[in-house]
Parts: structure tokens; C-alpha cells; sequence
């Protein structure tokens, strides 16, 4: 890495103030998590310590010796509390090492996973603030349901009384040039826009999870309110 993790902290900064700026945001819209899924036990503490208290995974398996050692160290009255985020796909049968572990779900993109969600959640006396992962660009590789799936989805999920859907999630193709990630966000955004217009009360689908360490500064721009960075800030460890 050719920075300490301040710097990269100082430089992600900044570049997040001057997306801000270029699109009339405040700064305090967008929320950063820290994906802590390329790095070790000790890194994710640092991450921590420096006031990052969101905290993204994407694996059970991987998380687990993080999650463990952090929540017994912790001290529960402490102000550094780690609110975990998940964002990887989960299997059904994974629900039960996850749920009640991890505060947030960004990666629902099926009834039958939902359901596992919303029994699980049930049975600790929970809700599980959920965003519903939509594939926008299409791609075979990407998880998610279709943007047309999605009115369908949320009407069908409301049976489903412990989980509350919060907002959207996107991944964008990687791209060599961040401004080609643009109609992604922006297609995820009008969506959200679309249901707050048909919903009669305003839907509780109001935050939009997009934007990774190749692209959050157009992520922002196109209205973000959680940027998820592992590589750009918390860095890749090599195994
Ligand atoms: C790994 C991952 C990230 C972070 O990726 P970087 O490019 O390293 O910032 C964000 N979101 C999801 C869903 C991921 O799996």
C-alpha cells in the first residue's frame, strides 16, 4: 500500500467533500462502510479505532473470527460499537450464523431468502433493515433481482412483518472509466423515485446503497447514502 491508512483516509475524504459539493449534497447524506473483507482481525480493528463503525462483510466463514473477537472486546458501553453490514449473497441455511449478528442486509434478492430472514428475525424478537440487491446492469454475474421484478418483490415481502426494506442496493460493472458506472446509479435512484411516487403513504424504501472504491464519487453524485469501500480505504491484504 503507498499510503498509511490516514492518508487514504484524508484523500477518500476529500474526494467524497468535493463529490458532495459538485452535486449540491451534504456530507452527512452519505455514510461510509468500511468492507473489512480483504483485511485481517487487526486492520478491521484499526478501522474501528479511526471512527469507522460500519463494518461490511460479505462471508459468514471469513467474518466469523472478526465478529467474535470484536464483539467480546468491545466494550458494550463503548462509543466505537461495529454495526456490521452484510453484503454478500446468502444461502438460506446461513441465515441462522447471520441474522441477529449483522444489524444490516444489503444483498436480499429473493422471496425464499427473505423468508429465512423475516422467520429467523421472528424468532430473536427483531427487525432486519434490508436492501433489496436490484442487478441493474443486467450482467449474468451480478446477483439481484430485475428492476421489473421489484415492484412485485416489495409487495410480496410485506408479509414478511420482521424485515424492514430500507432502501436499494446496486453493484456496477467494473469499468476502467468510473463515468460509464453513471446509468447504473442513476437507474437505481429514479427506481427509488418511482415507488416513493406510487406508494400513497411514502415507501419506507429510501436509501440507496451504491458505490465501491472504483466508483463512489459518481455513486454520490447519483445520490448515495451508503458508499461500501474495502480496497480504496481499509486496503487489500495479499493471503
Ligand atoms: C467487496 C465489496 C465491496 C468493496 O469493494 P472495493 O472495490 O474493494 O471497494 C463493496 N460491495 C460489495 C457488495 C462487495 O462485495
Amino acid at each position: 500500500m503507498p499510503y498509511t491508512f490516514e492518508d487514504r483516509i484524508k484523500l477518500v475524504e476529500d474526494r467524497i467533500m468535493k463529490a458532495c459539493e459538485r452535486s449540491g449534497r451534504r456530507r452527512n447524506e452519505v455514510q461510509i462502510i468500511a468492507v473489512t473483507k480483504y483485511v485481517s482481525l487487526d486492520m478491521t480493528k484499526s478501522a474501528l479505532e479511526h471512527g469507522f463503525h460500519h463494518l461490511g462483510e460479505n462471508r459468514w466463514q471469513d467474518a466469523q473470527e472478526k465478529w467474535e473477537t470484536i464483539s467480546e472486546q468491545v466494550d458494550s458501553e463503548a462509543d466505537n460499537q461495529p454495526i456490521w453490514h452484510f453484503i454478500g449473497s446468502l444461502q438460506s441455511n446461513k441465515v441462522k450464523d447471520v441474522i441477529g449478528k449483522f444489524t444490516y442486509m444489503h444483498s436480499l434478492d429473493r422471496l425464499s431468502l427473505a423468508e429465512a430472514i423475516d422467520k429467523r428475525a421472528s424468532q430473536l424478537g427483531i427487525t432486519v433493515p434490508c436492501f433489496i440487491q436490484v442487478n441493474v446492469s443486467g450482467e449474468n454475474t451480478k446477483q439481484g433481482i430485475s428492476p421489473e421484478e421489484l415492484v412485485p418483490f416489495v409487495a410480496q415481502l410485506s408479509r414478511c412483518k420482521s424485515i424492514n426494506p430500507i432502501g436499494l442496493m446496486t453493484m456496477a460493472p467494473f469499468e476502467a472509466e468510473p463515468e460509464q458506472t453513471r446509468p447504473v446509479f442513476k437507474a437505481l435512484r429514479e427506481l427509488r423515485d418511482e415507488m416513493q411516487k406510487k406508494s400513497e403513504h411514502g415507501s419506507t424504501i429510501t436509501q440507496l446503497s451504491m458505490g465501491m472504491s472504483n466508483d463512489f464519487e459518481v455513486a454520490i453524485e447519483e445520490g448515495a447514502t451508503w458508499i461500501r469501500l474495502g480496497t480504496i480505504l481499509v486496503g487489500k491484504e495479499e493471503e
